[in-house]
């Protein structure tokens, strides 16, 4: 971290900032111009926030040199992670596609959803159990009941899960059934939660909030790993911006960026990035050509009787026309989809 000295700053002001500097156990180092004068900060800066030097008088301005994240840095770890859930390897040369339903409404539906997954060659089948709804009269998911129908399924035709955790109390019982647990947008900064998650033997996927930046977005994964929990998934599925066409605006240079600095798995949501069933595939494509590690659509036997996003939903007949296609696009920028 550098503090820039403005250039009237007296040398009381430089001396104050060297004394604040060494009050918080770093070491301080002056770099003098021809006008002005930046003091170096120099130690675990990580715990310092740019607020504290700037308020001090005769201070102009103060940037952060290193990154405010450490564990989830490419610095630090410059392989990219990959990890197994159950035979499927996340994170590797090979694009992981889940897909399955917004919601699991019956035993029936989830089934008719878990097996047309299958079919079309995704590895991973979602479902949401305990849903975040914007209003609370809008239908709130099976609960544990959704989770158990989740874990049959599952058993049944050989695909792990990923499901959502709303609250830090329910990781361990969500943890009992579900294979992935998955953080939603509006809990990415529930700090309890990714607190909870960091202890937790699962392997997570935390998803973009919806106006967070991706330093949030990473500083919040951080949480994840700072608890020991190492397996984490980054996923954007679009941001808040002024556009109304499309539910959010998908950030697709999120992607590329994320692939730089750090070494998670990064994955797109094609559904919540774009809302319209329309607009999935070609996304989706976009997904893979961009370099994602996988994809998360959602898909339902019947979207237009679905008791939760049936309109940006797939159904089973699309999904197995689309994979093929992205096969197609993974196979040019020397990826797999298996
Ligand atoms: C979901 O995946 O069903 C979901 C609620 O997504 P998000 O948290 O991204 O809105
Ligand atoms: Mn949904």
């Amino acid at each position: 971290m550098v503090v820039v000295m403005q250039p009237q700053a007296t040398e009381e002001q430089k001396e104050h900032v060297r004394e604040t500097i060494h009050a918080l156990d770093c070491k301080s180092r002056d770099i003098q111009g021809d006008a002005i004068t930046i003091i170096c900060v120099i130690g675990n800066t990580l715990a310092l926030t740019p607020q504290q030097f700037e308020i001090l008088p005769g201070v102009d301005q103060v940037q952060r040199i290193q990154k405010p994240f450490k564990l989830v840095s490419r610095e630090v770890q410059p392989h990219k992670t990959s990890f197994k859930v159950g035979d499927v390897t996340i994170g590797g040369n090979e694009i992981t596609i889940i897909s399955g339903p917004c919601s699991v409404e019956s035993r029936e539906q989830f089934r008719t959803a878990a097996l047309a997954v299958k079919a079309s060659g995704a590895r991973i089948v979602r479902g949401g159990a305990f849903k975040p709804r914007t209003s609370p009269y809008s239908f709130q998911g099976l609960g544990e009941e959704g989770l158990k129908i989740m874990a049959e399924i599952s058993e049944e035709i050989g695909l792990p899960t990923i499901s959502e955790v709303m609250e830090p109390e329910m990781v361990p019982m969500v943890s009992e059934y579900i294979d992935i647990l998955q953080i939603g947008a509006r809990n990415m900064q529930n700090y309890p939660l990714l607190n909870a998650i960091g202890h937790s033997h699962r392997p997570a996927m935390l998803k973009r909030g919806l106006s967070a930046t991706i330093e949030e977005m990473l500083l919040a994964a951080e949480y994840i790993l700072a608890g020991g929990n190492h397996n984490v998934i980054l996923c954007e599925r679009g941001i808040r911006t002024f556009e109304t066409w499309t539910r959010n605006t998908l950030d697709i240079s999120a992607v590329p960026v994320l692939q730089k600095v750090t070494h998670l798995p990064v994955f797109i949501d094609p559904s919540h990035g774009t809302g319209y069933a329309d607009y999935v595939a070609p996304v989706s494509r976009a997904a893979v050509a961009v370099g994602a590690d996988g994809l998360m659509i959602e898909m339902h036997p019947t979207p237009e009787r679905a008791l939760s996003d049936g309109e940006q939903s797939l159904t089973p007949e699309a999904l197995s026309a689309l994979i093929p296609e992205l096969r197609r696009v993974a196979q040019a920028v020397n990826r797999v989809i298996v």
